[in-house]
């Protein structure tokens, strides 16, 4: 009997992906075949996020096209799972596609839901029910879970993510993560070595560690408090594993010199800190419930400049959140300057169920200063990103080989063996060059010829 087929569609940030590729990694293993095609698949599954209105507004959109499909296909199997399954939970079955919805903390039970579902044509349900208690069961069967199915990413052999700890305990008002992902549990630094030992076997050269907030990470065991950078130092003694790099860090000094210390000290650790300001006004940023002043977080951004030489640093900011008056968005333009980020995020403010700002703050700014605001910071940013990528002209840059690039960046088309490729430095610069195909997952150096504010295009050295 031909394998029933599985489509995984996926939203959201590299949490929901490194979920999508352990769950596609189950199946895989438990008999399914994984089909990049919906139209022909027997199962459907949408990994989704809640972070923002706009990522659940695409999730629905899709149920309506996966709709039209059930209507011809009545025997197609419909999974909703993710941070979206754990928030709505029950509502989603009013929705005619749906029979499976999953949260993200019940994702190793998916496999036993698919056969429920395929052998009953019932429909399913997974969400835990007090997301925020503590549940050492749960929090077994979620490690157990990624450490079996650990595996590349999908199309990127060479790379790998690895969570070392789940979930949130910040509570930033504007946040649904620690809602629906629960509390903060960081995972053994035992297991945390040997899966990445695992995947160095595999192939793997790049490893990202994750986490919400992944420089707070800590783990007591024999005596002695670990954090990330004593997980630095295992995993960059693990011979086939070249690259190490960590998202997303939390503004603040908790083991933050030891991290400095690990990235300075280690070749293998990428020069390269995802730090979120989300603001550049005090006042905002308590009403945000982020713990750090402006003053603060531009500390240790010099810190870190500082003591990593060469590291590049990336931003998110948020715009419009309520009572964003012209002269607090005055503050995020002047911190964006000051910092001189290599790239930023900029999320319009859009009201998250559930949480704090939701319940006390009006979301008071209108669509079109958001957007004027979003692409403000964005045009300042442009400017940044351009001087910082022309710096890099005549350079020679060290990449990580993708694969081929998805967008026609250069005049050489994509035929004879010849195409062009897509990379990444180590401070995370995008580069584009041409090459064969078999580089895919190679270290290659190419000299820059042509820079843009976002990527850097080059010739093989
Ligand atoms: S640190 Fe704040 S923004 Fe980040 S996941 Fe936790 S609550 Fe959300």
């Amino acid at each position: 009997m031909n394998a029933r087929k599985v489509n995984i569609k996926c939203f959201g940030c590299q949490m929901n992906k490194l979920d999508s590729t352990l769950v596609a990694s189950a199946l895989g293993r438990a008999g399914f075949a994984i089909s990049g095609n919906v139209e022909n698949a027997d199962i459907v599954l949408i990994n989704t996020c809640s972070v923002r209105r706009h990522a659940e507004q695409r999730v629905f959109s899709h149920l309506g096209h996966l709709k039209h499909i059930k209507q011809k296909r009545p025997e197609l199997i419909v999974g909703v799972i993710g941070c979206m399954a754990q928030r709505l939970g029950v509502e989603l079955f009013e929705h005619k596609a749906v029979d499976i919805v999953c949260g993200s903390t019940q994702i190793p039970k998916i496999p036993e839901l698919i056969n429920k579902a395929l052998g009953k044509q019932c429909q399913s349900l997974a969400v835990t029910e007090q997301i925020r208690k503590p549940d050492n069961k749960n929090d077994k069967a979620l490690d157990d879970f990624e450490s079996a199915y650990s595996t590349a990413q999908q199309n990127l052999s060479s790379q790998a993510f690895v969570r070392i700890m789940r979930g949130c305990n910040k509570f930033c008002s504007y946040c649904v993560v620690p809602y629906v992902r629960g509390p903060e549990v960081s995972r053994n630094p035992k297991t945390i070595v040997e899966q990445a030992k695992r995947l160095s076997a595999q192939g793997v050269k790049q490893i990202t560690l994750l986490g919400q907030a992944v420089n707070c990470y800590k783990y007591a065991t024999c005596g002695k408090m670990y954090c990330l950078a004593d997980v630095l130092y295992e995993i960059s003694k693990i011979s086939g594993i070249e690259w190490v790099k960590f998202i997303t860090s939390y503004p603040t000094d908790i083991f933050y010199d030891q991290i400095l210390q690990a990235m300075a000290g280690l070749t293998k650790v990428c020069n390269y800190l995802h730090m979120p300001a989300q603001c550049g006004s005090d006042k905002m940023l308590k009403a945000m419930n982020r713990k750090y002043s402006v003053n603060k977080y531009l500390e240790l951004i010099e810190r870190a400049k500082e003591r990593v030489p060469g590291i590049e640093i990336a931003g998110d900011f948020i715009v419009g959140y309520p009572e964003e008056s012209e002269e607090i968005f005055a503050g995020s333009v002047s911190l964006v300057k000051k910092v001189r980020y290599k790239n930023i995020f900029v999320f319009k403010y859009s009201p998250r169920p559930g949480t704090k700002a939701e319940k006390y703050a009006q979301d008071d700014i209108s669509q079109e200063v958001k957007r004027r605001r979003n692409m403000e910071l964005l045009a300042v940013q442009e400017e940044i990103s351009g001087h910082l990528a022309g710096e890099f002209l005549g350079k020679t840059v060290r990449v990580l080989v993708e694969g081929p690039s998805k967008k026609a960046h250069l005049e050489a088309e994509n035929k004879d063996n010849h195409y062009q490729l897509v990379g990444r430095t180590a401070e995370d610069w995008i580069v584009v060059f041409g090459g064969t195909k078999e580089l895919a997952g190679e270290f290659v150096d190419v000299k820059i010829t042509k820079t843009s504010p976002l990527t850097l295009f080059g010739e093989l050295t």
